[in-house]
């Protein structure tokens, strides 16, 4: 199956994972990436086999990738993004 037919996540999958991550980051005062590492993100994004390219999905959780790949909270569930250092947002979320 090519990359533009896989099937994406239900909307209800996708809601709850999107809801999972958006508490997460509130929860941890909305920390996000740098700007590099934003466009380094959706860089690896755009050569990613589970890239649904007609909504900016990702077809492995079904997240709009505009707003998960800003999250410093999320990862790439493919482990595909470089690893963020969380000591900072860890404080912060106390
Ligand atoms: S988040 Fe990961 S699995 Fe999803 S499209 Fe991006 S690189 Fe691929």
């Amino acid at each position: 199956m090519s990359q533009n037919q896989q099937k994406p996540p239900s909307i209800f999958t996708m809601m709850k994972t999107f809801t999972n991550e958006l508490g997460k980051w509130i929860k941890e005062g909305a920390p996000n990436v740098s700007p590099e590492d934003y466009a380094e993100r959706l860089d690896v994004c755009s050569t990613c086999e589970h890239l649904l390219k007609a909504s900016m999905r990702c077809g492995a959780c079904g997240c709009l990738l505009q707003h998960k790949a800003k999250w410093k909270t999320t990862d790439c569930p493919k482990e595909k993004w470089k690893k963020q250092d969380m000591s900072d947002v860890n404080e912060q979320g106390k």
